[in-house]
């Protein structure tokens, strides 16, 4: 079964399931990024932090995949905040891919020391507009940044947020539900630092035959959430996208839920600026 898409609160429609390239050496992303689209992957992840968008575009281009059949994500990065700056990184991050458009642009951060996420958001519907982008998101606005961007009107289509088993973001579901706002889950595998095979997720995965990354992957497609998990390595971004052919039960599921913690494995928004 091919990955299934879903319908965003502004009727564009998202492959569920992605490949991200954080930390990608921009020396590899080509290569990198052709294996996954070899393997089924339609939908990147990228971000003009992580250095690789040259490669990133080089890769869709030589795959001769028509444009209209792929789904590629970039992000603004801290310190091009403002409305003017964010257009001119907006156009850098597209003639680095080599694409007219992307179909997602984020805010990577809320930043909350430079106080300026609002200014910048209420710029993006030009972007749309002006056919630079298709939709527009936000990443890691918390239940403590959201509602400011709630307050413009605008929208987000999505909100990328670190979420996995043990980091459910349980404050910040309501909001993103109650306003149809798509969770994207970064870090899906807690980054590959959480024992997650010696949890429920381990026997959960033997009764099934399948890895503990695939039953973490199949938990959140159930769950609606978009996800694109990381993988240098060939195997295992074909074994990543090959989870359509068995289900969790509703008891497998609520025992995964149970391992929330709170445990983050990466950076408070708060923190970062
Ligand atoms: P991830 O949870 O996808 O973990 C990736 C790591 O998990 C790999 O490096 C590997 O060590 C391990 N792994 C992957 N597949 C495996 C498998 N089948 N078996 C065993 N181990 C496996 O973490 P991530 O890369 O940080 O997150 C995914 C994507 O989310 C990123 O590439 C990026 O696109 C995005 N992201 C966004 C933000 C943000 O601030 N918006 C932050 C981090 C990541």
């Amino acid at each position: 079964m091919s990955v299934p898409t879903l319908t965003l609160n502004d009727g564009k429609t998202i492959p569920q399931l992605g490949f991200g390239v954080f930390k990608v050496d921009p020396a590899e992303t080509e290569r990198i990024v052709t294996d996954a689209l070899e393997v089924g992957y339609r939908h990147i992840d990228t971000a003009a932090v992580y250095g690789n968008e040259e490669g990133v575009g080089r890769a869709l281009k030589n795959s001769g995949i028509a444009r209209e059949d792929l789904f590629v994500t970039t992000k603004l990065w801290n310190d091009r905040h403002g409305a003017a700056e964010s257009r001119r990184a907006l156009e850098e991050s597209l003639t680095k891919l080599g694409l007219d458009y992307v179909d997602l642009y984020l805010i990577h951060w809320p930043t909350p020391a430079q106080n300026n996420a609002v200014e910048t958001w209420e710029a993006f519907p030009g972007y749309r507009d002006a056919g630079l982008t298709r939709s527009i998101g936000v990443s890691n606005f918390d239940y403590r940044y959201l509602p400011a961007i709630l307050d413009t009107g605008i929208i987000p289509a999505v909100d990328q947020i670190e979420l996995h088993p043990q980091f459910q973001q349980i404050d910040t579901r309501p909001l993103l539900a109650d306003n149809d706002i798509k969770i994207e889950a970064w870090g899906p595998l807690g980054q590959g630092n959480v024992d997650y095979a010696s949890t429920a997720i381990g026997e959960i995965a033997a009764a099934h035959g399948k890895s503990w990354a695939q039953v973490i992957i199949r938990w959140h497609l159930q769950r609606g959430h978009i996800l694109f998990p990381k993988s240098n390595n060939r195997e295992r971004m074909a074994q990543n996208i090959d989870v359509f052919d068995f289900e969790l039960t509703e008891n497998e599921m609520a025992s995964i839920d149970a391992l929330e913690n709170g445990g983050r494995v990466s950076a408070d928004p708060a923190e970062v600026n």
